[in-house]
């Protein structure tokens, strides 16, 4: 299959290329790339573990008292600042867990929703600040998705701007949009459960991307982070992300929550969930377009045949 398609959300252009997937990959090189994806870092001098707590900044959120299972502090390294002169904004750490070594596919629904408490906290405490308009929560897992510290750890940073990719159509919402077609295609569905669907994109730039969106188009922040959405998330994603490590392994990735207000009313929330099993070159980064070797329908078959997925849904039935 060769077909060019546009992501709907974000607008890049993919060319699925599942013949690609034959061409030759130098074996020497794959060795050496999951050699230097070893994160290498001692638990005595990592800022992040339990007992170094004062080598961290400011502490703004945490769950729990010493024995905290989720603290939030201010990055030592922002990528805006609070009293910035052209840009504005706030840059947080959340160390997701005194652990270091926890794997990400072994986070139980309670550890979800400690984080997503801190994420509900800190996007209040942005958003007090009339200046803010979007929130990217983000996590970067495995050196190549982008991690510099091994211990769990996701990032806030809060933008008194919009970046330009975001910007809303005021007409109508392509989230709402997207749902509805997904949902009639059903080919491209994963779980489709109560508040929630999980599917591959049918313009998914990256192999085995994932997309999380809420089933409904008012009050989707509010209620996702409400005492009652924060648990139906938590399960979906201790869930999801057993289907992503039986089907994958555990593969670097990032975690991307689109949080955004304008006059006054949140945007449709939608998570994405992208895999870094493929790498960007030349093309990618001349022509903006990107090259997906894994057709999106071809990864939702491979993740309904996880033994994870049937055992889900056995639960759900
Ligand atoms: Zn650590
Ligand atoms: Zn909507």
């Amino acid at each position: 299959m060769n077909e060019i398609r546009i992501d709907n959300l974000t607008g890049k252009q993919v060319i699925i290329a599942t013949n690609r997937r034959a061409r030759p990959i130098d074996n020497r090189n794959r060795q050496e790339e999951h050699i230097s994806s070893e994160l290498q870092y001692n638990h005595s001098e990592c800022p992040f573990c339990k007992g170094n707590e004062s080598e961290t900044p400011y502490e703004i959120f945490k769950v729990g008292d010493e024995n905290w299972s989720v603290r939030v502090v201010k990055n030592k390294y922002p990528t805006v600042i609070e009293d910035g002169d052209t840009i504005k904004g706030y840059h947080y750490v959340v160390i997701e867990t005194p652990k270091h070594n926890i794997k990400l596919y072994q986070y139980k629904a309670e550890k979800w929703r400690d984080i997503f408490v801190a994420y509900k906290d800190v996007a209040d405490k942005c958003f007090s600040d009339k200046d803010i308009k979007y929130l990217q929560i983000f996590k970067n897992y495995g050196r190549e998705g982008g991690a510099s510290l091994e211990h769990p750890h996701s990032q806030i940073v809060a933008l008194n701007f919009t970046p330009q990719s975001k910007v809303l159509d005021d007409n109508y919402c392509k989230v709402c949009e997207e749902v509805e077609s997904e949902l009639l295609a059903v080919k491209r569905i994963i779980l489709d459960r109560g508040n929630y669907i999980v599917y591959a994109p049918y313009g998914s730039s990256l192999q085995y991307q994932l997309r999380i969106a809420y089933k409904h188009h008012k009050g989707s922040f509010e209620e996702t982070f409400s005492e009652y959405g924060i648990d139906e998330l938590s399960r979906l994603f201790e869930d999801v992300f057993k289907i992503i490590y039986e089907s994958l392994g555990d593969i670097p990735l990032n975690i991307c929550y689109y949080i955004y207000k304008d006059s006054n009313c949140y945007h449709h929330l939608y998570i994405d969930i992208l895999p870094r099993g493929s790498f960007f070159a030349g093309f990618e980064m001349s022509t903006e377009v990107y090259i997906n070797v894994i057709s999106p329908e071809e990864a939702a078959n491979k993740f309904r045949e996880s033994t994870a997925y049937v055992h889900v849904n056995k639960v759900e039935l």
